[in-house]
């Protein structure tokens, strides 16, 4: 009954493996690319997208290394931990800018092993290994905006 309730509850939300696997896509793209994390997502259970502003079209050769990077960092079974900081002491490394000025006070930090942080209220997987395989559906650039479709394949 529990976990009926709890199901339920996640198709309400963002999926959290596919969320999760969104921090692991921004992260890869930023050390990509240079980039800032996609602050235009649409994450679903079947499937998700992410737009990312970039001055040159990645080759297909980038794509594969992104999507193999991705899987390397889900496949090292990291831990996903969340913890509570005062928005005038956030470490350094994490990016503020897609929050609203309102912010509260505190914000939730999630960090993904030492791979990512951010901020962010979402709901995420425990591990890694909850995530699945990601593989990227196909992905189009149009005005520097590249735009990646994904999936996760369960092992
Ligand atoms: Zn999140």
């Amino acid at each position: 009954m529990e976990q009926q309730l709890q199901l339920n509850d996640h198709n309400k939300q963002e999926h959290p493996p596919m969320h999760t696997a969104e921090h692991i896509l921004n992260q890869t793209m930023v050390r990509m690319f240079g980039c800032e994390r996609s602050k235009n997502t649409h994450i679903e259970k079947k499937k998700s997208k992410c737009d990312y502003y970039l001055s040159a079209s990645p080759s297909e050769e980038q794509m594969a290394e992104v999507e193999r990077k991705v899987n390397e960092v889900i496949g090292m079974h990291l831990p996903v931990t969340a913890e509570f900081v005062d928005k005038d002491h956030v470490p350094e490394e994490i990016d503020l800018s897609k929050l609203p000025e309102n912010v509260s006070q505190t914000l939730r930090i999630v960090r993904i092993g030492s791979y990512d942080t951010c901020a962010c209220i979402g709901r995420h997987v425990a591990n890694t290994a909850e995530i699945g395989i990601f593989k990227i559906i196909s992905y189009d650039m149009e005005n520097q905006r590249l735009r990646i479709r994904f999936k996760l394949l369960q092992e």
